[in-house]
């Protein structure tokens, strides 16, 4: 007798760091994602994941206990856990920065948050958290989202906290970019477009609310479809190329680069890759995150 054992499909994913990496610079792609390359702690990074683990904590409180005093109280304990966790870190205060600095640079963070919000009249519905979802039968689309409100009237909002040192304009497009990813994911995942995708500037204590339509929403997967199929073809040809711009200045690969005078490493050869499974169309649920960096 012969037993037929259905194929389960499996699907490549792609998440808004490694598309906004090739859309940035497919050479960069190449760099964190096929050769993947270690990177440099680098202190605007480490600061915010620091700073959005101090964040998620404070929602962890009763509401009236969300005061400025108590998420710096939270600042020491989330840093002495980052630090057990991730011994890298250390490597950060060896040019002159110091921990003190590194630290009360966390603090001068929250004091923007709680310049633009007030943590005592939100209730997220949802806090670091990953979404995932199927993209026309072929593609993961997989991220983490920070926060999501949910408006007693059904609205839905997604927040991105944004810690990062670097001029804001150099970022704004992926930041954006970021948001309409993750607005796409929960459009699929709960039916409902996103009211509001929200970026919470810390460093410069500012807000900036967009609001997207699914006119917009179904140019943007079609356009996420396209950037797919070209990071496709460039895997399949081996051809990521640099593509120089002010983002440069933060990138850690400038020693490999020909833009650059560098040469990149030899290709590597396709490792044994265990892409997650999925078996249809069905959204994936929403889960907890898993601790770890995030994008500042
Ligand atoms: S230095 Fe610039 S061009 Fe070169 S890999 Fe990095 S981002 Fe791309």
């Amino acid at each position: 007798m012969t037993v037929e054992v259905a194929e389960e499909r499996v699907f490549p994913s792609l998440s808004p760091s490694r598309a906004g990496d090739f859309k940035t610079c497919p050479l960069l792609y190449r760099f964190r994602t096929v050769d993947r390359l270690p990177e440099k702690p680098n202190a605007d990074a480490v600061r915010g994941t620091l700073i959005h683990a101090v964040l998620d904590r404070l929602f962890d409180l009763p509401a009236a206990d969300r005061t400025p005093g108590s998420a710096e109280a939270l600042v020491e304990p989330e840093w002495v856990r980052m630090r057990e966790e991730w011994a890298e870190v250390t490597g950060l205060f060896t040019d002159g920065l110091t921990e003190e600095e590194f630290v009360s640079g966390a603090r001068a963070l929250l004091g923007g948050y709680f310049a633009v919000e007030d943590p005592r009249r939100l209730e997220p519905a949802e806090r670091e958290i990953m979404v995932e979802t199927l993209l026309g039968d072929e593609l993961i689309l997989r991220g983490i989202i920070d926060r999501l409100d949910v408006a007693p009237t059904g609205e839905l909002r997604v927040v991105d906290y944004k810690t990062g040192g670097a001029p804001r304009e150099a970022f704004e497009a992926r930041a954006l970019f970021q948001l309409k990813f993750y607005a796409l994911v929960v459009w699929r995942l709960r039916g409902r477009v996103p009211q509001v995708l929200r970026l919470v500037y810390l460093k410069d204590a500012e807000v900036c609310d967009y609001t997207p339509d699914e006119e917009e929403l179904t140019r943007f997967e079609r356009t996420l479809v396209a950037l797919w199929q070209a990071i496709e073809r460039a895997t399949a040809e081996r051809d990521f190329r640099p593509r120089p711009s002010r983002l440069c200045g933060w990138c850690s690969y400038q020693d490999l680069c020909p833009a650059y005078g560098g040469t990149p490493p030899p290709y590597p050869e396709p490792r044994e890759r265990q892409p997650r499974q999925a078996t249809g169309s069905t959204p994936i649920e929403l889960t907890p995150a898993e601790p770890g960096p995030v994008s500042a």
